[in-house]
């Protein structure tokens, strides 16, 4: 068996470790006699691997009591609904960042359910820049104000958390556990797992206990957060063997030290590899050094010419999942927390080698 190193921004990589007990487990769950996936979401061992993974992502985060910790379905993109439906309550309006494609989904979906007052927009710089703070029409009237604090296409990270006075919603897809984070500052942050948490399938979010219970009446059951939350996130089947996963990676992240030592190594994999691309004369990345991703790394090369070169050949040499999004081009590399420092330090001694024969 050889695994290659996957770049991808999700599905993304999982730890090796995580697999090989998934694969131990996969037949017959720690002598139950049956799998994961053959239990009832009702059972005494599939409640306690969803208590102890909420648990551990209690942990993690450092989640007070005042949260609810939920385990939904419908990717980060249900979310783009959800959040308007249950935070709206009698208002008609509510405030949106638009730092990249992400925000701009949420923003077309919102704009479904209410007003919704752009504060602020990168797009005059494509998206390379985060708009400073003080420059942010705020509304005082909104029932929130919505940014993405990681986004997965432009590669533009926010490393300063917005101070506002309404409820903070944040789409952390793409940045969830990669470092640690004051949740006491957000009303609402949710994420899709195929990228930081786990397999696809899954969508955590979590909840100022006080912004639920307000839900339009409009609102889907399936998507009100007090139904998740009054039913332990088993109003319906959730999403059981993704559950599962997740909670063998937030296991994992205990093990490795948890978040602190989590963003110690993903400061250390982005500046290698953005330090790298800054001096190599060959690759660029477009975007302001202060708001560069940690997770997600686009660059082009001298000329697009030599793309489909570089991906063919960074295939064979086991460097997988490079191609950039179509929205931007070039080249992305996605370096999420089961992405190893081996697998960066590969990535950037191919790209010198395929500079050098190319520049
Ligand atoms: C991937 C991603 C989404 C979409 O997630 P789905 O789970 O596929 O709906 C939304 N927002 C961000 C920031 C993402 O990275």
């Amino acid at each position: 068996m050889t695994r290659r190193f996957n770049f991808c921004a999700g599905p993304a990589a999982l730890p090796e470790s995580v697999l090989q007990q998934a694969q131990q487990e996969l037949v017959d769950w720690q002598g139950a006699g049956l799998s994961i996936m053959e239990m009832s979401h009702r059972s005494s061992e599939l409640v306690g691997i969803a208590n102890k993974a909420e648990q551990d992502f209690r942990d993690l985060l450092n989640i007070s009591d005042d949260y609810a910790v939920l385990f939904l379905q419908g990717g980060a993109s249900t979310q783009f609904s959800a959040v308007p439906l249950n935070l709206l309550g009698d208002k008609k309006s509510a405030d949106y960042v638009n730092t990249g494609q992400w925000s701009k989904k949420a923003i077309k979906e919102a704009q479904r359910f209410c007003d919704v007052n752009v504060v602020a927009s990168s797009e005059d710089t494509n998206f390379t820049t985060i708009p400073a703070f003080d420059s942010w029409q705020l509304n005082k009237d909104a029932a929130y104000l919505h940014y993405t604090p990681n986004e997965t296409i432009g590669g533009v990270e926010f490393f300063d958390v917005p101070d506002v006075d309404v409820p903070l919603v944040a789409d952390m897809s793409s940045t969830i556990l990669s470092r640690p984070i004051d949740v006491s500052k957000f009303g609402v942050i949710y994420a899709g797992a195929q990228k930081n948490i786990g397999p696809a399938g899954l969508t955590m979010t979590i909840v100022r206990k006080d912004l639920m219970g307000n839900a339009s009446a409009h609102c889907p059951t399936m998507l009100d957060y007090k139904t998740a939350a009054d039913n332990d996130s088993m109003y319906n089947t959730p999403p059981t063997y993704s559950l599962y996963l997740a909670g063998l990676v937030f296991a994992w992240l205990k093990e490795q030290g948890g978040l602190a030592a989590m963003e110690q190594l993903n400061r250390r994999k982005a500046e290698k590899l953005y330090s790298y691309i800054d001096n190599s004369g060959f690759y660029a990345n477009p975007v302001e050094l202060s708001s560069r991703s940690l997770m997600n790394v686009p660059f082009t090369l001298a000329s697009a010419d030599f793309d489909k070169a570089f991906l063919a050949e960074a295939d064979e040499a086991g460097l997988l999942n490079l191609k950039g999004h179509r929205s931007v081009g070039g080249m992305r590399a996605s370096i999420y927390n089961a992405v190893p420092e081996e697998a960066v330090d590969t990535l950037i001694n191919f790209m010198k080698d395929f500079a050098q024969r190319n520049g």
